[in-house]
């Protein structure tokens, strides 16, 4: 049977939203479509002169609550469908976490480790100049994802900054701190990752020191997230990226993993001491905490009945599809849903984005105290709905922030 696709998730758990909440048809379906979908080609010349032409998306799916905000995601297999997916959960994670932005994505089909530095440099750039009518600080607002980082946010502002004839710091966030950026930033998704995990492990009565946690997914995301749990006591026994895994049961230490990587190591597979597992098997170790924070879609129907955790904590968006889900809920596993168990990042962008209008930083603690404050918040909200209606976290979540926008179009109205 083939896999739901991101697009299908997005769509059913809109749907189950709509339901619960009694939408009428026309707002589901004015919320199950994207305000705006751009298609652009992106021309690159490969440094062996040759011209290779790249497809570029960016859409906003709903601007009802404020600009659009999203990431960049370089990857092969990113098609307009993903980006859409991508883009409505962006809209639920912003009006969950209760932070004035709407929802939008954009990607490029291109796989970034294939390119040179200069290769990469003049498609990021191509690309910003290819979607620059529809951002701006008040209008769309960029950030990294999968296959992006703080350079590629830089080199899209100073592109927008050169066509508009001076700096707009506010047009991207993830940016270097030296040029606007925040502190704070670059770890902000991973901390919110653990903020969410000790909310559901202290919530079920479990220490968090000595819980034992695997994590899918090395980047951005996953290392940190790895790094900051080891950091505050759970014992980190399985990490992996796109390669494979490493596995060792009394646990990795994820800080020399990232020193490697930093040292120019492609991958964290052949770690001495640790045996190696396949991302699958990770998915499947008697863990209490697993972290899928990869790619979406890895729980599914297929694979979901083999879970041993006690609870998933999604650092990727959408790595549970709908079947999944049923699967896991089944079996009782407390799933925190990506809309909230990732929103750090979005939360600490938005921060970002309220210091480079105001030209006035704070302190890496105030960001931290802020970002704690605001997930905190979020997920008790979710886990007091959840109950209430006897729901799953991803469903109250999903309620909530459905609710929410669907609100702000009853207020706002329809034009004309
Ligand atoms: P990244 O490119 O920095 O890292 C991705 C990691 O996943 C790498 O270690 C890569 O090797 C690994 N990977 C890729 N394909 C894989 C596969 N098929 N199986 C196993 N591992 C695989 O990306 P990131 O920014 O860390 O994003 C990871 C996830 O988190 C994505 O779903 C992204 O949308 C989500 N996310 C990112 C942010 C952010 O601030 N970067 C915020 C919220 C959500």
């Amino acid at each position: 049977m083939p896999r739901m696709s991101a697009l299908d998730s997005a769509l059913h758990q809109l749907s189950e939203a709509a339901r619960r909440l009694g939408l009428d048809e026309g707002t589901h379906s004015l919320l199950a479509t994207p305000r705006r979908s751009l298609s652009v080609a992106v021309p690159l010349r490969r440094d062996d002169g040759t011209l290779q032409v790249l497809q570029g998306y960016r859409v906003q799916h709903n601007l009802s609550r404020g600009p659009a905000k999203g990431g960049v995601r370089f990857h092969p297999d990113t098609d307009l469908a993903e980006v859409r997916a991508l883009a409505m959960w962006m809209t639920w994670k912003c009006a969950l976490l209760g932070i004035p932005y709407g929802g939008a994505k954009g990607g490029v089909a291109v796989d970034p480790r294939l390119l040179s530095r200069t290769e990469l440099e003049r498609v990021t750039r191509r690309y910003a100049g290819e979607i620059m009518p529809i951002i701006g600080p008040e209008k769309d607002i960029p950030a990294p994802d999968i296959g992006t980082d703080e350079q590629t946010m830089a080199w899209m502002m100073d592109t927008v900054s050169a066509h508009t004839g001076y700096t707009v710091p506010g047009v991207v966030t993830g940016k270097p701190v030296v040029i606007g950026g925040s502190l704070g930033r670059a770890g902000a998704t991973s901390r919110g990752v653990l903020h969410a995990t000790f909310s559901a492990l202290h919530q079920a009565g479990i220490d968090h020191r000595g819980a034992t946690v695997a994590v899918q997914g090395f980047g951005k995301v996953g290392g940190l997230a790895a790094q900051y749990l080891h950091d505050a006591g759970c014992v980190v026994v399985a990490v992996s990226d796109v390669k494979g895994g490493v596995h060792r049961g009394r646990g990795i230490d994820p800080a020399a993993l990232l020193a490697q990587l930093r040292a120019g190591a492609e991958s964290i597979v052949d770690v001495p001491g640790t045996e190696a597992i396949s991302n699958e098997e990770l998915l499947h170790l008697d863990v209490d905490v697993l972290v899928p924070a990869a790619m979406e879609g890895v729980l599914h129907e297929g694979n979901a009945a083999g879970v041993r955790a006690r609870f998933v904590v999604e650092g990727a968006n959408g790595p549970t599809t709908p079947d999944g889900d049923a699967v896991l809920e089944d079996k009782g596993v407390v799933v925190v849903p990506d809309i909230l168990a990732n929103a750090g990042g979005v939360v600490v962008s938005y921060f970002e984005w309220v210091q480079a209008l105001q030209a006035w930083f704070w302190s890496e603690d105030e960001v931290g105290q802020r970002l704690q404050q605001l997930m905190d918040r979020a997920y008790d909200e979710v886990s007091t709905t959840a109950a209430e209606h006897g729901i799953s976290l991803r469903s109250a979540a999903h309620m909530i922030a459905v609710g929410r926008v669907a609100h702000a179009h009853r207020i706002r109205g329809l034009y004309p």
